[in-house]
């Protein structure tokens, strides 16, 4: 087994008495921010003006420019956008970086890709954790963590990692347990996650079902309880008990489809694929295209964008929903 850090190796000490700019108030930046502070860290925030500044203020956190706030810290978390970070670094963050401080990320991609230089006399680290920003709220205040991951890159201070697992800590994630990788395992991993397998692989999977049993003549509403509604109760036992809970708990018939008919899905030809996605985002084509396209004013990913919300299994999808009031309340 991998070595996990908890609490007890994972100590708030070094981070006292300091002061942490968390850049950003979005789905991470908020979560992190209340997280850090309800552990007795000092937080402060970093934005432009805009919606999130006001909502940080609503919380009661002090906020500053992005310059500002870096300025007033001796820990810089970063949590813009992957696609403005480079920018804004440059432009109101390095000024500002002087020697000694920590520059932290929850994803890898601009140091890994080299959009971000940082200077040599800084302490270089990522702390993520592995959940989107809302579960890393709920949970923290539930009593329990969403599972972490850090990385050091340049360690000037000689306290980096000390400095890493403590924010791990603040944030809750030394709860469930933190474990140690690199800019590049996180980078190339997570990318790899999110398009062939939880975001990219699932909805489409979940499109090629859907639309499979419409053009063969059923109900689209069937169609979509069946491809995408339940998927979330089989997601759910996998989370809870892995395959096996989740096979343990559907009808043997479901099982034996599951054995003979997976197989057939994710072909040798999909496997092929995801292998080619995999060194698509290792030799940093993917990367590439991403930047451009954003360079470019996105028009690949708006022309896409409008395209999935007009599927017919979105507008199903609004009116069943609609009728569930329970779904949404939280
Ligand atoms: P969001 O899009 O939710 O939030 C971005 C925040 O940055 C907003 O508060 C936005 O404020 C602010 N912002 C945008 N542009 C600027 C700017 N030019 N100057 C100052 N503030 C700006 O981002 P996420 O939380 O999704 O992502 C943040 C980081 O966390 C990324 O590196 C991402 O990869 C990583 N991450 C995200 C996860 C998630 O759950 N979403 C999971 C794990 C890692 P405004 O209201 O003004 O636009
Ligand atoms: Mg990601
Ligand atoms: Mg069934």
């Amino acid at each position: 087994m991998v070595k996990m850090y908890y609490e007890n190796e994972a100590k708030l000490d070094i981070l006292k008495g300091k002061t942490i700019a968390v850049i950003g108030y979005g789905s991470q930046g908020h979560s992190q921010a209340q997280n850090l502070r309800d552990s007795g860290l000092k937080v402060i925030i970093g934005l432009r003006q805009g919606k999130s500044w006001e909502v940080a203020e609503a919380d009661g956190f002090e906020v500053y420019s992005v310059g500002e706030a870096t300025q007033k810290a001796d820990f810089i978390q970063i949590l813009l956008p992957d696609e403005r970070q480079g920018k804004v670094y440059a432009e109101e963050i390095a000024p500002y970086l002087t020697e000694g401080k920590t520059l932290s990320f929850s994803h890898g991609f601009n140091i890994h890709f080299g959009q971000i230089v940082a200077p040599k006399n800084v302490d270089v680290m990522l702390v993520a954790p592995k959940g989107p920003g809302h579960l890393v709220r709920r949970v923290y205040v539930e009593g329990g963590g969403v599972p972490g991951l850090f990385a050091i890159q340049q360690d000037a201070t000689g306290n980096a990692r000390e400095i890493a697992l403590a924010y791990a800590n603040g944030i809750g994630a030394a709860r469930s347990g933190v474990l140690e990788t690199s800019f590049r395992e996180e980078t190339e991993t997570d990318l790899f996650g999110e398009q062939a397998v939880l975001c990219g692989g699932a909805s489409e999977l979940v499109k090629a079902g859907f639309e499979t049993l419409v053009e063969a003549g059923y109900q689209p509403e069937i169609a979509y309880f069946e491809c995408l509604h339940e998927l979330k109760l089989i997601v759910d036992l996998m989370y809870e008990g892995g395959l096996s809970r989740m096979r343990y708990s559907i009808s043997d018939t479901a099982q034996y489809g599951d054995f003979m008919i997976g197989r057939r899905i994710i072909t040798d030809e999909t496997r092929k694929e995801m292998k080619k996605v995999l060194k698509e985002i290792q030799d940093g084509e993917f990367a590439r295209n991403w930047i451009l396209e954003n360079q470019a004013n996105r028009p690949v990913f708006n022309a896409i964008a409008r395209q999935e919300e007009e599927h017919q299994i979105e507008k199903v999808g609004a009116e069943l929903r609609g009728m569930m009031s329970w779904l949404n309340k939280k």
